[in-house]
């Protein structure tokens, strides 16, 4: 059972072939080997997750039909999660155990789903590889040698062993998308305002978007149905109606006009993953689909800007972890500034250190307008570059990660290395726009993924294109042997 889709799971749930509570016992103890190996999972919710399981199964028995009724599922450790610790991979959070529920855990919670506990992610979403954790790093299944990406490592590893059909994961410049390419898998970011942010750990508060990571654009679209909507805790959100994703999968893509960026095809990309995008592109040509090339021209400044606004962003929100009011306090402060600096120095780990100072630089008085400012307007030019490339066409489609998942250890003393591995995510990010990573071939029997980038609000598009790529391909559906097994 544990290979099956949340789709079939729904299906085998009410066929009564098994019960949720079956299923979650079964997924629980696979949870509990494969852990030992791989550390996606930060907290593992046993008992509240097989009473909870128990009691969807009478839900369905008196009735029931909620839509992800009994679907067992995991969290991302960034999303609040009423008496059950909610670390976000920090040692500062180590003991935070929140009084309520994110409001997508709470949406996920009221369609039915069960949570089976935390995934484990980069210290407070900071991070490519899940190697910034301070529960230790996550192996990818696909090769225990590489990481998973990150920061939603936890989340891809997860399901990538079929550890639980489907995760949440948060995407800040490219956590959904990249962990998605580097298992295999399908995730997607929504439009930033479409998922509410409230009760997930804030990074950078004006990139921060929560999505769902599973095996299939089906999946994600039953899923995304659930989390996405208008919260008025959230003053970010937006007040428009959820598109029914999964009513809209099999919609023909004849005449559908893709964007190919001239930008996103240069020499950064790895052969062997501009060859597997050629051949989704030949697929997706016998859909119907016409591809355009399109000019993307300040997509070279993405990654820099995004250094500057994200860590700014990062040293204010990170601010309100002082000692006092949340998490770690270091041990017989002598008096306040040394509650301050000590709690913080002893809390934080290296990256969050690292970006905190950067933003606090970029946002001290006298740098403000060469570093803040300077690339806020550059994310103005990034999105217009985007605007104007959706004058001439609906979709546009290129690669999710310039390389397929690396060694661990490869990255971790350079972190302008790190940070260029999320050149192709982090455009859509500082756009606000919604992108999805489904899987689209392999390099050296490591997965990779393509890329879709939509408009504002259409989802429903990137999710039907990716599910009718998936119904003529089985890249998907692929998983590694030992789990497969
Ligand atoms: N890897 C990027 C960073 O470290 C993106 C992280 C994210 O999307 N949360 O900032």
């Amino acid at each position: 059972m544990h290979t099956h889709s949340i789709a079939a799971i729904r299906r085998h749930l009410s066929n009564g072939d098994y019960s949720s509570k079956e299923l979650c016992a079964h997924l629980l103890a696979r949870i509990k080997q494969l852990n030992e190996t791989n550390n996606a999972f930060i907290e593992i919710t046993e008992k509240e997750a097989l009473s909870a399981a128990e009691q969807a199964d009478n839900t369905r028995a008196s009735g029931g039909a909620a839509s992800l009724l009994g679907v067992p599922l995991a969290h991302k450790d960034i999303f609040c999660t009423k008496h059950v610790r909610t670390s976000c991979g920090s040692k500062m959070l180590k003991n935070f155990v929140p009084p309520y529920d994110a409001t997508v855990v709470d949406k996920l919670a009221a369609s039915g789903a069960i949570t089976l506990g935390k995934t484990n992610m980069d210290e407070f979403a900071m991070g490519s590889s899940n190697e910034n954790s301070h529960f230790g790093s996550v192996a990818n299944p696909w090769d225990n040698a590489r990481v998973p990406g990150g920061s939603s490592g936890g989340s891809a590893a997860a399901v990538a062993a079929r550890m639980v059909p489907a995760t949440t994961g948060t995407d800040t410049g490219g956590s959904i998308r990249q962990p998605a390419a580097f298992c295999g898998i399908t995730g997607i970011k929504p439009t930033y305002g479409r998922v509410s942010r409230y009760g997930m750990v804030a990074f950078a508060s004006s990139l921060d978007q929560g999505g769902p990571m599973a095996t299939t654009a089906e999946d994600c679209a039953l899923l995304l149905e659930s989390m996405a909507g208008f919260d008025e805790r959230d003053s970010t959100s937006i007040d428009q109606p959820v598109d029914q994703y999964s009513a809209e999968l099999n919609r023909s893509l004849d005449g559908l006009r893709v964007g190919l960026p001239r930008q996103y095809f240069s020499s950064d990309l790895d052969a062997p993953i501009a060859d597997a995008l050629q051949q989704a592109i030949e697929e997706l040509t016998r859909l119907g689909v016409s591809f355009v090339e399109v000019d993307l021209k300040n997509q070279s400044l993405a990654v820099p800007a995004y250094y500057v606004v994200a860590p700014a962003e990062c040293s204010s929100n990170l601010s309100r972890f002082d000692g006092v009011r949340y998490g770690h306090r270091c041990d017989g402060p002598v008096d306040l500034e040394d509650l301050y600096k000590r709690s913080r120095a002893e809390g934080f780990g290296r990256e969050v250190k690292r970006r905190i100072l950067i933003g606090t630089y970029a946002l001290s008085a006298g740098y403000y307008d060469a570093y803040y400012l300077k690339a806020q307007k550059v994310r103005n030019l990034i999105s217009q570059d985007f605007t104007q490339a959706f004058e001439n066409v609906d979709v546009i489609l290129g690669p999710t990660t310039p390389t397929p998942a690396f060694k661990q250890g490869e990255n971790s003393d350079d972190p302008v290395a790190m940070y260029l591995n999320d050149i192709f995510t982090i455009p859509a990010n500082l756009a606000g726009l919604p992108a999805l990573s489904a899987p689209c071939g392999f390099v050296e029997g490591l997965p990779v993924g393509l890329q879709l980038i939509g408009n504002y609000f259409d989802e429903a598009r990137l999710l039907n294109i990716a599910h009718q790529f998936q119904q003529v391909t089985d890249w998907h559906l692929q998983m590694p042997a030992d789990i497969r097994a």
